[in-house]
């Protein structure tokens, strides 16, 4: 038998398209196959929206500053990286999460999952709804199902379920928050699916998470036995220790930083494929991974389908940035008894959420300072990214001041911005997605991964791209080879 040699391009180092390479590249090794497989990426270094710098005693998120637990693809992979005596989770002392809500700050009722009661306590004791609002969410119990299939966006069914109130109060912040979406534009089956399929099951979603906390601290407390029973975890030294330890895994790939792919042509062998990359000579390879943005990818692929272009560029993506400050721990009046507060749009304030980093993980700040974090932009709400850096700082600092009464002087001030940053999973994303998978089923060897598709946090990335790297090995394995 002739050694077969088979060869795949990865467009795109974050941590969909890292993830990806990863997968690619252990199968190779345990399997002794050789796979000859390189990474490009437009940028000058790797992981994509991930980037933690380190200042001054300071560990800065520009983009993520966390991932969520119960979705074990993050963690399962920190373990398999050696990670994770890194892993940590948020500090169990201050697990308190406030909302701004009409001038205050009003503490988040312990027992939400993702602002629907799972304990009912807790929530009736809140001021965060009125009494109005609390009996119209009670009355999801009786609220029957929806007849009709199909999606629909998520402040329908929410507003539907629970009442306009717990949605513009607590749901919308929480959850279009991950999305920095609109709640009326995004869609509940590609979001959280769960929430419907609850619906389906149990004709209420009240019924169906009452009840469950016990069992998520569980699930969440088993995973890896330093975490409190946190729902979010980090690393210690921030999340690019996952992208150099996924880069240190990436033995005998090619990678190749600060090169754009620019074009993709098939080329002459069935299923192969010649990639114009930027600064080098065109790559002919049997597979190709694009792990970039949808509207990336559809530029690099327009030459080759342009109807699957026109699919991808369809995904909209939605601006943001983060502006994390720095102050000297004995000037600083605010208690930060908790993580932050999220923003409700209604509430028309500049800010989307604060996070109180020092106070939520350990290793964040040198002892004698803390460290804050705000969120602004997402769709709709651009706007205010036109303003400078310095302009954006003294934004923060003003809303700051009116939110917690911060008056104080950062000692640190650092702003990231992230243009067409987060897919905008729109109602009808999932028809979208199977009309994509549709041409794509025209181009044997082309595969898409990344945040654009199948989930945004990096949980989901991870798993997309390490179920990538699955797909090209079974299609290897169909006999779409070379023999050298
Ligand atoms: C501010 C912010 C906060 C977030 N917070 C969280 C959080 O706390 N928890 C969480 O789970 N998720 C969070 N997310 C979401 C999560 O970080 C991203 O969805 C995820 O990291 C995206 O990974 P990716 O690999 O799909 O894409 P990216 O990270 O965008 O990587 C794609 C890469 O492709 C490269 N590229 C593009 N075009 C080309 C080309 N033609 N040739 C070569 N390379 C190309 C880009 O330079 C980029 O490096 C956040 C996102 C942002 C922006």
């Amino acid at each position: 038998m002739p050694t077969v040699s088979r060869t795949v391009l990865v467009v795109g180092g974050g941590i969909a398209g890292l993830s990806a390479a990863y997968g690619l590249a252990e199968s190779a090794a345990s399997r002794d196959s050789p796979t000859q497989c390189t990474l490009v990426e437009a940028a000058p270094r790797l992981g994509g929206k991930i980037l933690t710098e380190q200042v001054g005693g300071f560990v800065i998120e520009g983009g993520p500053d966390s991932f969520l637990s119960q979705k074990p693809w993050g963690v399962e992979l920190c373990r398999r990286l050696g990670l994770a005596d890194r892993v940590i989770g948020t500090n169990p002392d201050r697990r308190k999460t406030y909302v701004y809500s009409k001038g205050r700050l009003e503490e988040l009722p312990e027992g939400l999952a993702l602002g629907v009661p799972t304990r009912l306590g807790p929530f009736l004791g809140s001021g965060l709804l009125s009494w109005k609002g609390k009996l119209r969410l009670g009355a999801e119990l009786l609220i029957p199902r929806r007849r009709e299939r199909g999606d629909e966006s998520l402040s329908s069914f929410f507003r539907r379920r629970l009442g306009d109130e717990a949605l513009e109060r607590i749901i919308e912040p929480l959850m279009t928050g991950i999305y920095a979406g609109d709640a009326d534009s995004l869609s509940i089956q590609a979001t959280f699916p769960r929430f419907p399929e609850m619906e389906r099951q149990a004709g209420s979603i009240v019924r169906a998470l009452l009840g469950s906390w016990r069992r998520q601290g569980q699930i969440s407390r088993g995973q890896i036995s330093n975490l409190s029973p946190s729902s979010f975890v980090t690393l210690q030294g921030g999340l690019s220790e996952m992208v150099q330890a996924l880069t240190a895994r990436l033995g005998h790939l090619r990678v190749l930083t600060g090169h754009r792919g620019r074009a993709v042509r098939a080329s002459g062998a069935p299923g192969g494929y010649e990639v114009v990359i930027e600064g080098t000579e065109p790559l002919a390879v049997d597979a190709l991974i694009v792990a970039t943005p949808a509207y990336d990818a559809a530029l690099l692929l327009e030459s080759l389908d342009g109807k699957l272009a026109a699919l991808l560029r369809g995904i909209p993506y939605a601006s943001t940035a983060t502006i994390s400050l720095g102050f000297r721990r004995q000037d600083f009046s605010h208690r930060l008894d908790g993580y932050g507060f999220v923003v409700p749009r209604i509430e028309g304030r500049a800010l989307l959420a604060v996070t109180w980093t020092s106070s939520k993980w350990s290793h964040r700040a040198p002892d004698d300072a803390v460290l804050l974090r705000a969120y602004v932009g997402g769709a709709g709400r651009e706007a205010v990214l036109e303003q400078s850096d310095g302009g954006l700082v003294s934004l923060v600092r003003a809303e700051l001041r009116a939110v917690m009464g911060v008056t104080e002087v950062p000692v640190l001030a650092r702003v990231y911005r992230w243009p067409r940053a987060m897919p905008q999973y729109l109602v009808g994303h999932l028809e979208r997605l199977a009309a994509i998978d549709e041409r794509l089923a025209r181009w044997p060897g082309l595969f898409l991964t990344g945040a654009g598709y199948r989930g945004v946090g990096i949980p989901d990335c991870i798993r997309d791209g390490l179920d990538t790297a699955e797909c090209v090995r079974a299609y290897f394995d169909k006999g779409a080879s070379r023999a050298v």
